[in-house]
């Protein structure tokens, strides 16, 4: 669209209208909440938020792709998007298994036993978190490079007994790049030499400053081997996630964010997608990225298969006719015709795009972040 409200533009930052509304005024512009945006102003506050403006293309206004507008009082509370990240060895692998396992309503399915890129889990009050299962920076840096906003926040795990290291600081520096609020998971407490008041010493040289050290980053001590303190640090992502206050309209088509995909044999292209807003079917037109299809079966991280998916959901889906990438897109459109129009249109834009990318350049890009 040619503009977009000061709302609209927040909604889809998951930022807070009155945050946009400040970088606005910084600019020497006095708004509203519904007050009309151009795409350069747009951009402009998007950058200032620390998110990658993307653009939506007059092709997919024109065939339906840009989703209405959300009200306000449509929009409900969904559990939040966690990232870990950390030093090689810290203990990302560990904490996201440890975390997997304070899982509560696994029920005879018998707890989260399926890698499809993300999972989610309901803790003893009801709340629930979605963690992406891809540590690394890899991952979080190529969505973001292709402008998608996937994680509300990021655990930065240190190991107690080694302390900040290089990839430590990449961490930091990529969620503050990305105005992501991180958490500080202080992990191996258990080991010997362990000191959680080094590490925060050390986080006070890189500008990180936790609670302790009179600032507002929220740091908890756990050990993934001895799962001690997991509830601790599920909490700290509530508390901060009741800050950010997110939310999202369940009552519309689906869009979101495609977290992994591939061929698998037997089963042909299978994508696990993060719903954002709205509520993905069994039986939906999907477009994901240039690929489209009708979802088949929608299967959680349990291996349960499901009817439904809300925001913050991560499912894995059958019926795509091929694979789209991490990072891709993907909404619900209305018909077959419809969704084949766009996967052709995008195609036919990645096509046009490799003719003028040098391959070179992308993987330089990518090699110097890992
Ligand atoms: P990653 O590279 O960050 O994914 O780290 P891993 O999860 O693979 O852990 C690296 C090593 O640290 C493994 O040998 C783990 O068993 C060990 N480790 C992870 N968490 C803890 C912990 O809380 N305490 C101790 N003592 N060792 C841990
Ligand atoms: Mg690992």
């Amino acid at each position: 669209p040619e503009v977009i409200t000061v709302q609209e533009l927040a909604n889809r930052m998951a930022e807070k209208a009155t945050d946009a509304i400040r970088v606005l005024m910084k600019m020497g512009m006095m708004v509203t909440i519904n007050e009309n945006l151009d795409q350069d102003t747009a951009e402009l506050v998007v950058r200032e938020l620390g998110h990658l403006p993307k653009r939506v293309s007059e092709a997919d206004v024109e065939i339906g792709l840009v989703g209405e507008e959300d009200n306000l009082e449509d929009m409900q509370v969904r559990p939040p998007v966690v990232t870990i990240m950390g030093h090689v060895d810290h203990g990302k692998t560990s904490l996201l298994d440890a975390l997997r396992e304070t899982d509560v309503a696994s029920g005879e399915a018998g707890g989260i036993t399926q890698h499809i890129g993300a999972y989610q889990v309901t803790l003893s009050s009801g709340a629930r978190i979605t963690f992406l299962d891809t540590p690394g920076h890899e991952a979080f840096t190529q969505m973001r490079a292709r402008g998608a906003r996937v994680t509300d926040l990021v655990v930065i795990v240190v190991a107690a007994d080694d302390g900040i290291m290089p990839q430590t600081i990449e961490a930091i520096n990529h969620a503050k790049a990305a105005n992501v609020p991180m958490i500080i998971a202080i992990n191996k407490m258990d080991a010997p030499g362990a000191s959680a008041d080094r590490v925060r010493q050390e986080l006070l040289q890189h500008d990180v400053q936790v609670e302790a050290m009179g600032g507002d980053v929220l740091d908890v001590e756990v050990s993934a081997l001895k799962r001690q303190n997991l509830d601790k640090l599920e909490e700290a992502i509530l508390l901060q996630s009741e800050v950010l206050e997110l939310k999202a309209n369940p009552n519309r088509a689906a869009e979101g964010v495609v977290v992994e995909a591939k061929l698998e044999k037997g089963r042909g292209p299978v994508a696990t997608l993060l719903v954002a807003r709205g509520t993905l079917r069994v039986g939906d037109i999907v477009v994901a990225g240039a690929e489209w299809g009708k979802v088949r079966a929608m299967v959680d991280e349990r291996g349960r298969q499901l009817d439904e998916a809300a925001p913050a959901r991560p499912v894995e889906i059958l019926g795509l006719n091929g694979a789209p990438s991490a990072g891709d897109d993907f909404s619900v459109v209305d018909s077959e015709g419809r969704a084949r129009d766009v996967s052709q249109y995008r195609q036919q834009q990645q096509r046009k795009r490799r003719q003028f990318t040098t391959p070179t350049s992308i993987e330089g890009m990518f090699s110097q972040l890992k």
